[in-house]
């Protein structure tokens, strides 16, 4: 039977949660544990996919064609293992199942209340599907306190109540606060933010603390005696230059070790880290740099971005060089003078969207990209744009746009009413729903023989992440391809388009999917590690 970890917040958010579950995930698998991550989220959403990436940042769509939380992203690219729609859920979901149910008369005239339905549907949510692995860690979104995450906070202390003995752990992540004028790290707001825990009946096992400096051996003890934690599981957690140096410093803290100790496994095993080592030295001591523009319109928040930013840290990994990325609103195109700064990246990628806001900025950094032979990379909503770009500027159909912007007679880009899924023929119209009801998940793509992109990825035949509502219009395709774009990958029925590319341009594709979803730092993809070589090559000629 599976061991659990429930991994909690205290004092204030964006702490690294998601980071530090991902890194013990990653800790445990270098002693040959098997481990599953979940994330528990208490808003209201059924999922994250109808949210404001400005105000919740990016969605991270799975396999399975789950959109959720971005944290699932951190624990697919340090444990490798595929994060599923199982894996993520929130009060929303768990709401409208237990409506459902009830409008069903599955409860059978029974009052349904928070407790035990809201907190029995968490806890089986919990315990589904974790025979297989050896620990299964369960993060709760948000913070201890607030009052949405209440349910979560009693379904996790009644299932450690409930398993076994000696089967679960409570990991919280505090922040110890450096006040100037004291010249102190501050321990208050952990000691409250433990009691606060303990007030719902939650004893935490191990103590992780953040601080931007070390924490002297006195307050270490401090914290220890007031929070009712072990002094040797109150774990330092510094700020770490690199995401990919946390597994090996949180190690040097003893994180792992004082967790698997809860579950008297410490001594058992020795951890290999000769992985992580070899990454945190590649992304450490660069051999070189390469600029590369990301011309977006969430560029304002990182977080909305937060796959790319690392599948193009990973593009660096492969070619051990560091990419400098320029985030650029892509609105700033739109008006006369600002394509100069351009003119020193060594690469230009368009990134995925929604919206009219900046498509027109985004056409015209692409237009850029293409005559001056830069490396461009289209990636989805860039992939569609390229193609609204080379219909009005190589076909000369000025009017060239996407149904997305408003109708239009002869669209380059159009609604796709309908595909083929593993479950059969999709159908959607203008007036469906938002929420859930796009191309989502992993589809299998056929690559064109001879083409630059079969050759990149050494295949005929490959599967990606997609979440799109609209596609290129197939009429095009045929006098794309007299100016030189050519579809090089569809659907396998050939109804789809999904990659674009210009062979005679030094490096230019557009592709319908996401690639940067599958990137790991240990397994770059091979499209991010592509672009980086070439713009390593434009950096060599300018
Ligand atoms: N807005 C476009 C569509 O829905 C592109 C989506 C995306 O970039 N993820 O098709």
């Amino acid at each position: 039977m599976a061991r659990f970890i429930f991994i909690t917040g205290g004092v204030v958010s964006s702490l690294g949660k998601g980071i530090a579950s991902a890194a013990l995930g990653a800790l445990l698998q270098a002693r040959g544990y098997s481990v599953r991550l979940r994330k528990l989220d208490p808003y209201l959403n059924v999922d994250p996919g109808t949210m404001n990436p400005f105000q919740h940042g990016e969605v991270f769509v799975t396999d399975d064609g789950a959109e959720t939380d971005l944290d699932l992203g951190h624990y697919e690219r340090f444990t490798g293992v595929a994060a599923s729609q199982a894996d993520n859920v929130t009060s929303g979901r768990i709401y409208q199942h237990i409506i459902q149910k009830e409008r069903r008369g599955d409860y059978l005239g029974a009052t349904v209340q928070v407790i035990p339905h809201v907190t029995d549907e968490i806890k089986s949510f919990i315990l589904s599907d974790s025979e297989q692995h050896d620990f299964v860690l369960c993060e709760i979104g948000g913070t201890v306190g607030d009052i949405e995450g209440l349910p979560f906070f009693e379904a996790i202390r009644q299932l450690s109540y409930e398993l076994p003995r000696g089967s679960s752990a409570f990991v919280h992540l505090t922040l110890l606060p450096f006040i100037d004028t004291a010249g102190e790290l501050k321990t208050k707001p952990t000691q409250h933010s433990v009691k606060e825990l303990r007030s719902i009946g939650i004893q935490p096992d191990v103590l992780l603390c953040r601080s931007d400096r070390p924490i002297p051996p006195d307050e270490r003890r401090k914290i220890a005696l007031f929070c009712n934690v072990h002094a040797d599981a109150v774990i330092q957690a510094l700020d770490a230059e690199n995401i990919y140096q946390v597994p090996l410093s949180y190690h040097a803290e003893g994180f792992d070790r004082a967790v698997l100790d809860v579950f008297g496994l410490g001594e058992e095993r020795q951890p290999d880290l000769s992985r992580w080592d070899e990454i945190v030295h590649r992304v450490l001591e660069p051999e070189g740099e390469v600029r590369i523009a990301v011309v977006g319109k969430y560029t304002g928040l990182k977080d909305a971005y937060k796959s790319l930013g690392e599948a193009l840290a990973h593009g660096g990994i492969a070619n051990n060089v560091r990419v400098a990325t320029e985030w650029i609103e892509a609105e700033i195109f739109e008006e006369e003078g600002a394509l100069p700064r351009l003119e020193d990246v060594h690469g230009i990628l368009v990134p995925g969207g929604f919206g009219q806001r900046g498509s027109e900025g985004m056409i015209t950094a692409t237009q850029f990209a293409r005559t001056r032979e830069l490396p461009f990379f289209g990636i989805c909503f860039g992939m569609q744009l390229a193609v609204v770009e080379a219909v009005r500027n190589l076909l000369g159909r000025t009017d060239a746009t996407s149904t997305e912007f408003g109708e239009a007679d002869d669209p380059a880009i159009g609604l796709m009413t309908e595909w083929m899924s593993e479950e059969g023929l999709q159908a959607r119209n203008m007036n469906g729903d938002l929420g859930g009801t796009m191309r989502l998940g992993s589809y299998t793509a056929h690559l064109r023989p001879g083409s630059r992109i079969s050759e990149i990825y050494g295949s005929l035949e490959i599967n990606e992440r997609h979440r799109h509502r609209y596609e290129v219009n197939s009429q095009y395709r045929s006098l794309l391809e007299q100016h030189g774009v050519i579809i090089s990958g569809t659907s396998p029925d050939e109804l789809l388009p999904e990659v674009l590319e210009i062979p005679s341009h030094p490096w230019f594709f557009g592709v319908q999917f996401h690639p940067e979803l599958k990137s790991k730092p240990f397994e770059p993809h091979p499209l991010f590690a592509s672009f980086v070589d070439a713009a390593l090559t434009q950096s060599r000629l300018v």
